[in-house]
């Protein structure tokens, strides 16, 4: 149980720089999927709560969109030396309420300090153009401002970097914000309020609503006085925000699902690609939308590929992630256990051959074995599903081609790797792979510096990069006349 004199736990809303419970007092329990025991309670909140949380946004909206670059990039060093020094705390809570091993939580804050930094740095280079002027008696000059109130909805896999990436670039373009973090894991989301005070950043600027994600969602997608919903979640939830959101034509970036291919061929160096599997498939037990989700490997060095990436899975230390040395902990829930059980049925229904793990972890609770399926096959349910679990099905290839259409065969676009020692194979496959985010010899590959984004139903816009901030920035093309030239 998280202690209620913890000082990083935040139980309440936080609006207009009031820490408010629910109107009518109701509150979402928080369990530790490691131990199925209930940490703590956040507000149930709906609507009500949702609008004024909105209104405080808007409130604070006209001096905050005024404070200069440097101000806001203060803020924001402020809030990244303050996560770092308390790094092993945030950690804990994320572990406790998320899963993941307490290495992999540590990581995470780290990250998302990162991208505050990066977007502190990013704050200051909003620049403007002088456009040559078709008019000799004119000049054009285009600025960049601030898009407004900016709706921010997350999931639980990354509780804290996800906020990161949007709160970083929100305050760096000078807008304000309303926060509604995953209800499985909300402390993380309700700590990014405690950080903001702790820099002195001003009320109303940062707004967090825990509780009813219809009710919630409904609102910030519809609301008038919202300018943009950034979300990260399903592709199924991204849908439903987008349509709602277009009532008022709002800027939408959407972070959504994935189906990562990760391609290993004859050329490849097997040991190198057998660790960028096991970072790529087992960070977060599997639980990340840039998780290899179907490895593709060709037929010269399949046998090797699958028995060490067998060897490796069977290695990992499962447990609770606050035990020293675990790499992998529990799936989030009973829910997810059930239906990752469900992938590993399907394909063995269909001739699939368990090579490693296989079923619940002997830890019971929602813990899963990690797990090697070889001899995937197109008809299996994971070839076109997201797996969101430890389950690495193993597709055999003879050709380039081959591997090139199975790995375009999806609706998802995010992410997807592959591994290789043939520089023209590179080129070409790195070109042929229709995939926002490619990862060459490399299993893990997210960086504040690089944009970070699918296409096709993985979604819309960049987080990170030099792109990261433009989706909170609006074009302003300015015509100046009547200079007497
Ligand atoms: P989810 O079910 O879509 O939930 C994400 C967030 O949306 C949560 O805060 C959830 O609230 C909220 N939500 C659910 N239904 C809603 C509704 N009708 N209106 C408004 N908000 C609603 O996704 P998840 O299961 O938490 O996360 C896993 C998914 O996220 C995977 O598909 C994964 O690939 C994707 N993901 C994508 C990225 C990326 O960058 N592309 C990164 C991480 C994860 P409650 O928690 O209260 O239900």
């Amino acid at each position: 149980m998280l202690k209620p004199n913890n000082p990083y736990v935040r139980n309440a809303n936080l609006i207009g720089g009031d820490w408010v419970a629910a109107d009518n007092g109701a509150t979402i329990a928080v369990d530790n999927p490691a131990t199925g025991e209930t940490i703590g309670h956040v507000p149930q909140s709906g609507r009500a709560e949702t609008i004024r949380a909105v209104e405080a946004a808007k409130a604070a909206f006209p001096a905050f969109s005024k404070t200069t670059a440097n101000q806001r990039a203060a803020w924001l060093r402020a809030m990244h030396a303050y996560m770092l020094d308390n790094q092993q705390a945030l950690a804990e809570i994320l572990t406790m309420e998320m899963g993941k091993p307490l290495a992999e939580a540590k990581g995470e804050i780290a990250i998302g300090a990162a991208y505050l930094l990066w977007f502190a740095e990013e704050a200051r280079r909003v620049y403007g153009e002088v456009v040559p002027s078709p008019w000799g008696d004119r000049r054009i000059l285009t600025t960049l401002e601030p898009v407004g109130v900016v709706a921010a909805i997350t999931p639980w896999n990354f509780p804290s970097s996800m906020l990161a990436r949007k709160i970083g670039p929100a305050i760096a373009a000078g807008c304000t914000s309303v926060i509604k973090p995953a209800s499985q894991t909300p402390y993380s989301g309700l700590a990014w309020g405690m950080i903001a005070e702790a820099a002195g950043l001003p009320k109303g600027v940062m707004n967090i609503v825990t509780g009813k994600a219809s009710e919630i969602g409904e609102v910030l997608c519809t609301h008038p006085d919202v300018a943009k919903v950034t979300f990260t979640g399903s592709t199924e939830v991204g849908i439903k925000l987008m349509q709602m959101a277009a009532g008022t034509v709002k800027k939408v970036s959407m972070e959504l699902g994935g189906n990562a291919p990760f391609l290993v061929f004859d050329s490849a160096d097997i040991d190198r690609a057998v660790a960028g599997a096991m970072a790529a498939k087992y960070r977060n037990s599997g639980q990340t939308c840039v998780c290899a989700n179907r490895f593709l490997v060709q037929a010269g060095v399949y046998d090797e590929f699958c028995a060490k990436l067998a060897a490796a899975s069977d290695a990992l230390k499962v447990g609770n992630g606050l035990d020293d040395g675990v790499q992998q902990g529990p799936l989030i829930d009973a829910k997810a256990a059930a239906a990752t059980e469900t992938f590993v049925a399907d394909a063995v229904s269909k001739g699939g051959r368990v090579l490693a793990g296989g079923k619940r972890h002997a830890l019971g609770g929602s813990f899963f074995e990690p797990t090697v399926i070889a001899d995937a096959t197109p008809d299996m349910r994971f070839a076109r599903e997201e797996i969101f679990g430890p389950v690495s099905p193993v597709f055999k290839f003879e050709t380039e081609e081959q591997a090139l259409a199975m790995a375009n065969d999806t609706e998802y676009g995010l992410a997807c790797y592959f591994y290789t020692r043939d520089l023209g194979q590179t080129i070409r496959v790195m070109e042929g792979l229709k995939y926002g985010i490619v990862g060459v010899n490399e299993g893990i590959v997210t960086t504040p510096e690089a944009p970070f984004g699918g296409i096709k139903q993985s979604g819309l816009g960049s987080e990170g990069g030099s792109q990261g901030i433009k989706e909170y920035l609006s074009v302003k093309y300015i015509c100046i006349g009547g200079l007497g030239l």
